[in-house]
């Protein structure tokens, strides 16, 4: 359209400038007879349009293009000989970022279908302009976007009436350039709490990290699953709670293993990141990390939840956190629930942007490479703690989400 409208704009544009230059000169009435002229031949033009039943508002070079285009449109449909059959679009993940590119998966049949070209609209009128789709199939959504949850639709233009949808949570872009943090919670799942919490999180678009223990998981898969489809990450915990530092051999083995396997069958995806219970590490522990892929996170920031057991005072620690940090918390508790409520949006109002572990390093150009450990992106965190750091209180045994007491 707007390459037909461009021509036309630049002749006006031309014959303007024509006219100025001509009134410069001492032949003005000559001029003012050809306008005479040119009205008089215009009206004569206009009522023959009407008289021959032109009916169009349009001028008559725009009628034209409109007749070439009726024609194009006409030849277009003759040459879809062969209509598609099938048209199917995957997206890896419907949580997408503000300026992020999604590889769009376009599958259509047969393979000889004479026209593929789709046209795409968006549920939201009011973000029409706030996306685009590159000529490889790249989908970005642009600013504006974010803080929606939109249905994208592509409609083929072959007459099969065919259609596809697309439905995207929308979540703001990461600035490199602004403070962000990495809220991570410890033991879940727990229906009655972390179900809570993840309301608060999916109605702010925030993101999260849930290190969860291989046992919960088992028992409450589709939080964990929950979890996973609302964009947030999710890490092991291990198994049962063990402090890996005392575990060897077998046992060690198991407790990792298990606690991979247990996020694998609830999300269908292998974790990146462990947390070990307690926070307590030694190379043996980060050697057999590396065996299953995972880098080791600890934090920075330590709520100490377990030990306050009180919504304000959790609410309090965790507004302390400053740029780049991990914040250590319990999605367990119910005494955090209305902690988290609160925090989420407040956190973003005073601009920080609440990301991923993984993409606080990201966006930092931190590596979390297998096998390592980790506490904060900071260049100068070497705090290569070498006994174990205190989750809950001191190293605990055997804890886990049913058991009482202080050992978290
Ligand atoms: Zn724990």
């Amino acid at each position: 359209m707007s390459g037909k409208d461009k021509p036309r704009k630049n002749s006006h544009r031309e014959s303007g400038r024509k006219k100025k230059q001509k009134s410069g000169s001492g032949i003005s009435q000559y001029i003012i007879g050809g306008v005479i002229v040119a009205i008089l031949v215009l009206g004569l033009f206009t009522m023959g349009k009407k008289m021959f039943g032109g009916g169009s508002k349009k001028a008559g070079s725009d009628a034209l293009v409109t007749e070439a285009d009726a024609r194009q449109t006409t030849e277009q449909k003759a040459d879809n000989s062969v209509p598609m059959t099938k048209l199917e679009i995957t997206v890896p993940t419907m949580n997408v970022r503000v300026g992020e590119q999604i590889p769009l998966d376009i599958k259509t049949e047969p393979a000889n279908a004479t026209n593929t070209s789709l046209t795409w609209t968006i549920s939201d009128d009011s973000l029409a302009d706030r996306f685009a789709i590159s000529d490889s199939d790249m989908l970005t959504m642009l600013d504006g976007a974010e803080k929606h949850t939109v249905t994208l639709k592509a409609e083929a233009t072959d007459g099969s009436g065919l259609s596809a949808s697309l439905d995207l949570r929308v979540y703001p872009k990461i600035d490199p350039s602004k403070p962000m943090v990495a809220i991570t919670f410890d033991d879940g799942p727990n229906p009655e709490t972390t179900n809570v919490m993840l309301d608060a999180i999916e109605e702010n678009y925030a993101k999260c990290t849930f290190f969860v223990l291989g046992q919960n998981a088992k028992y409450y898969p589709e939080v964990v699953k929950r979890e996973y489809e609302l964009g947030q990450q999710v890490g092991t915990h291990t198994y049962s709670h063990q402090q890996l530092t005392k575990l060897q051999g077998t046992a060690l083995t198991q407790e990792i293993e298990k606690g991979v396997k247990s996020v694998e069958d609830a999300t269908g995806a292998a974790p990146v990141l462990m947390r070990p219970p307690y926070g307590a590490y030694n190379d043996t522990v980060r050697a057999e990390a590396k065996k299953y892929g995972l880098c080791c996170v600890n934090w920075s920031l330590d709520t100490e939840d377990w030990r306050t057991k009180n919504a304000d005072a959790t609410y309090q620690m965790v507004m302390k956190a400053v740029d780049g940090d991990v914040v250590l918390l319990h999605d367990i508790h119910q005494y955090n629930v209305d902690a988290v409520k609160r925090f989420i949006p407040d956190l973003m109002e005073q601009g920080y942007q609440l990301v991923t572990v993984s993409e606080l390093y990201a966006a930092r150009g931190e590596t979390l490479d297998p096998g390592t450990i980790h506490f904060r992106t900071d260049p100068t965190e070497a705090k290569e703690e070498t006994g174990p750091a205190t989750e809950s209180g001191g190293a605990g045994t055997d804890s886990t989400v049913e058991a009482d007491g202080a050992s978290r």
